[in-house]
C-alpha cells in the first residue's frame, strides 16, 4: 500500500533554492493526471472525453445578470463584505430542500457547513480527522481529487473493491478488521456512493443500510460525497446514506454539476461535534466562504426554476450517455464498459495488452483525450481502464470522438 501516486510524476524545479526546506506533506503531492491534460484537451481541434466540466450553455444568464444587477445595488455591502465561517445562513437554509430530494428531511441549517467546493470539503474533513499513517478506506478506482487530498495529509488510503452495485459490504468489513489487526487507525470511509467518478456506478438501495450498519458497529465515520446524485437520468434518486443516520456520516454535497462549478460553493452536513471543528478548520483555512458567490448561488435558488434546470440536465446528459454507449457498440465493440445510470462518465476497460496511459500522447495525436484510469488509483493500477467524460461534448462531438479513439485502439492492436 502506498500513498504517493507512483503514476505522476512530480513537477521538478531543477536548482529549486528551497529544495530542502519543504514540510514532508508537500513531498506526497502531485500534478493531477487531469490538470496536466487540461492544456492540451482544451484545444478546440481535441475532442475532449476527459475533463468532468459540466455543460453551461443552456444557463439563463441574461436573465440571471439582471438579478445579480440588483442584488449588487441592493445587498452589495453584505456580498462584498467578510461574511461567516460556517456560510450564509440564507443559503444553508436553501439547501435543506435540495437534499430532502434525497431523503434527508432532519437536517437544520445549523448542521450545515458551507465550503469553497467539495474539494475544500474533503480538506476539510481530512484535516480534522486524519494524522499521518492513519487510515482511510476508499472505493477503487477512486475520484482523483479524493485520493490527492488524501495524499497531501499522508495518509494510507486502502482500496476497498466495487462491482455493479457499489461498494461491497464485506469487503469493508474486512478492510477495517485487517488494517485494525495491523495496528492501523481507520479513520474513515469515503464513498461516492451515486454515479460513481469514474466508475460510473450507483450503490444499491439494499447495500447502503448495510454499510452503516457495519459502519457503526465497527465505529467507522462514513463521508459520503454526493456531487452528481441529483443527476440520475431516470429522474430517481437514491435514498442518501445520511437520510439513514446523522450521527455516523458526514455529508457532502456541491452546486458544481447543479448549478456552476465556477461559484465554488458547496454544502456539508455533519454531527454536532464534527461540524464545529469543519468551522473552526474552515475558519483558519479561508476565513470565510465568499459572499458573493453564496449570494449568486441564493438569487439563482430565489429567482430560477432550479428544478426544472436539473431536469433539463438529466434529459441532456442522458442523451450523451446514449451517444457515448451507442458509438461504444459501434465503434469499439470488442471494449466492455458500464452503462450508467447518472452523472458524468463512463468507465471502459481496454483490449488485454493495451496500455490507457502510454497510449495517450497517441490519441491526443489522433485528437482525441481521455483520462487513463492510473490517474485514478494509488497503488499503480488502472492502465487497463480509462474514464471516458460525455458531460460536455455535444453527441455527435462524442461519436467523432470514439471514432478518433477507435482507431488509436486499432493501430495498437496491429503493432
Ligand atoms: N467529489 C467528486 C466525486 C467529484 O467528482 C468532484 C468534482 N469533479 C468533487 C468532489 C469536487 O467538486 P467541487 O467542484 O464541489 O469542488
Amino acid at each position: 500500500m502506498t500513498t504517493a501516486n507512483p503514476n505522476t510524476a512530480p513537477t521538478v524545479i531543477s536548482n529549486d533554492p528551497w529544495f530542502d526546506s519543504y514540510a514532508h506533506r508537500a513531498e506526497s503531492m502531485r500534478a493531477s493526471e487531469i490538470r496536466a491534460l487540461f492544456a492540451v484537451a482544451s484545444r478546440p481541434e481535441v475532442v475532449s472525453l476527459a475533463g468532468g466540466m459540466p455543460y453551461l450553455g443552456r444557463m439563463p444568464f441574461a436573465e440571471l445578470s439582471e438579478q445579480l444587477a440588483r442584488m449588487l445595488r441592493e445587498q452589495g455591502e453584505v456580498a462584498w463584505q467578510y461574511g461567516s465561517a460556517q456560510g450564509d445562513p440564507h443559503l444553508r437554509e436553501d439547501v435543506l430542500p435540495i437534499m430532502a430530494l434525497e431523503g434527508i428531511t432532519d437536517a437544520q441549517p445549523d448542521d450545515v457547513v458551507i465550503t469553497n467546493g467539495s474539494q475544500s470539503g474533503l480538506d476539510l474533513i481530512t484535516r480534522i480527522m486524519c494524522d499521518p499513517g492513519d487510515v482511510i478506506l476508499a472505493e477503487a478506482p477512486n475520484y482523483v481529487g479524493a485520493l490527492g487530498v488524501f495524499q497531501s495529509f499522508q495518509v494510507d488510503v486502502v482500496n476497498v473493491t466495487m462491482d455493479a452495485d457499489g461498494l461491497i459490504p464485506e469487503a469493508f468489513e474486512e478492510a477495517v478488521q485487517a488494517q485494525r489487526r495491523a495496528g492501523k487507525h481507520v479513520k474513515m470511509l469515503y464513498t461516492v456512493p451515486n454515479f460513481h467518478n469514474p466508475a460510473g456506478v450507483t450503490m444499491s438501495v439494499e447495500r447502503r443500510p448495510r454499510i452503516l450498519e457495519i459502519a457503526r458497529r465497527l465505529h467507522v465515520l462514513i463521508v459520503e460525497d454526493n456531487p452528481y446524485g441529483l443527476l440520475g437520468f431516470d429522474g430517481r434518486t437514491y435514498p442518501a446514506l445520511r437520510s439513514m443516520d446523522a450521527q455516523n456520516v458526514v455529508y457532502l454535497s456541491s452546486f458544481s454539476k447543479i448549478i456552476a462549478p465556477g461559484m465554488r460553493v458547496a454544502w456539508m452536513v455533519a454531527p454536532p461535534g464534527i461540524r464545529q471543528k469543519l468551522v473552526l478548520a474552515n475558519e483558519s483555512a479561508i476565513l470565510c466562504p465568499s459572499n458573493m458567490s453564496q449570494m449568486t448561488v441564493t438569487t439563482y435558488l430565489d429567482h430560477f426554476d432550479w428544478q426544472a434546470r436539473i431536469e433539463d440536465y438529466r434529459s441532456m446528459y442522458r442523451e450523451r450517455r446514449d451517444a457515448m454507449d451507442s458509438a461504444l457498440h459501434e465503434y469499439l465493440p470488442t471494449c466492455s464498459w458500464n452503462k450508467p445510470k447518472g452523472g458524468f462518465y463512463t468507465w471502459l476497460k481496454i483490449p488485454k495488452g493495451l496500455d490507457a496511459k502510454a497510449m495517450l500522447p497517441r490519441a491526443i495525436t489522433a485528437k482525441v483525450a481521455y483520462v487513463s484510469g492510473t490517474a485514478f488509483y494509488n497503488d499503480g493500477q488502472g492502465a487497463d481502464h480509462m474514464r471516458l467524460s460525455f458531460c460536455y461534448p455535444t453527441p455527435e462531438r462524442i461519436r467523432e470522438g470514439v471514432r478518433r479513439l477507435a482507431g488509436v485502439i486499432d493501430r495498437e492492436l496491429d503493432t
